[in-house]
């Protein structure tokens, strides 16, 4: 049996998550959210304080780190040295974190080659940033999500608001995913880019139900 996968890449905030999961819902495939990996690389980071932007330093901390991913009742669990810390990785801060450990190659090396093993033999569907352009480049469908970074950044704040976090101002959210969307764009390594042969979505003023119904109506043509 041929199993396919589907990646949707793009920005923080561009609604990937939200529509990945509405379409791993829809067709009965695993989601995998591999940004939650580099979440838990920048969290070991902060927490075995070492500087996120030095090399050196960030392939020792990757050489005994151990990162698992597991799902109950269709929600993924990221696991940090034996450490659910699928909350932790969404607090402010990490994703900064996140983006500078994912610029170095070996944290990028580790991370891919953790996402083909849990994808292999399932049909899935992947966000991130280079599912299409260097983890699954065979991808069945491929798609680019975009939107305005002030309503990304609205987005982000309602989401960490919901999640009870309430110390962190719009300024602040738009100051990150801009910082981030600078870091991933022009990284050496597997950078944030639109492949040719995905289909791109501006999400920025259409709702997410709208959105899903376009995603699925490309992948059941
Ligand atoms: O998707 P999310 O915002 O949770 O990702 C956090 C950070 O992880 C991103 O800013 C990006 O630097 C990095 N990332 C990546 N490649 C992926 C997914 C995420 O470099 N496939």
């Amino acid at each position: 049996m041929e199993y396919y996968q589907i990646a949707i890449d793009g920005p923080s905030g561009s609604g990937k998550s939200t529509l990945a999961k509405g379409v791993a819902s829809r067709l009965g495939i695993l989601y995998l959210d591999t940004g939650a990996m580099y979440r838990a690389c920048g969290l070991k980071a902060i927490k075995t304080k070492i500087d996120t932007k030095d090399a050196d330093q960030v392939e020792k901390m990757m050489q005994d780190i151990k990162i698992d991913i597991t799902h109950e009742n269709g929600e993924q669990h990221v696991w940090l040295d034996g450490e659910d810390v699928s909350k932790e990785i969404r607090m402010p801060g990490v994703s900064v974190a996140a983006s500078d450990v994912s610029a170095i190659p070996c944290v990028r090396e580790a991370m891919v080659n953790l996402q083909r093993k849990i994808s292999e033999g399932k049909n899935v569907v992947l966000d991130g940033r280079d599912i299409g352009s260097k983890v699954f480049p065979n991808a069945k469908y491929k798609f680019f999500l975009v939107a305005d970074a002030e309503e990304r950044a609205r987005r982000r704040l309602l989401e960490l608001q919901e999640k009870g976090v309430t110390d962190t101002s719009f300024e602040d959210v738009l100051k990150d995913i801009k910082y981030r969307d600078h870091q991933d764009t022009t990284r050496a390594s597997s950078p944030l880019v639109k492949v040719e042969d995905a289909i791109e979505i501006d999400t920025t003023s259409i709702s997410i139900e709208g959105t899903l119904d376009a995603l699925l109506s490309h992948i059941q043509e």
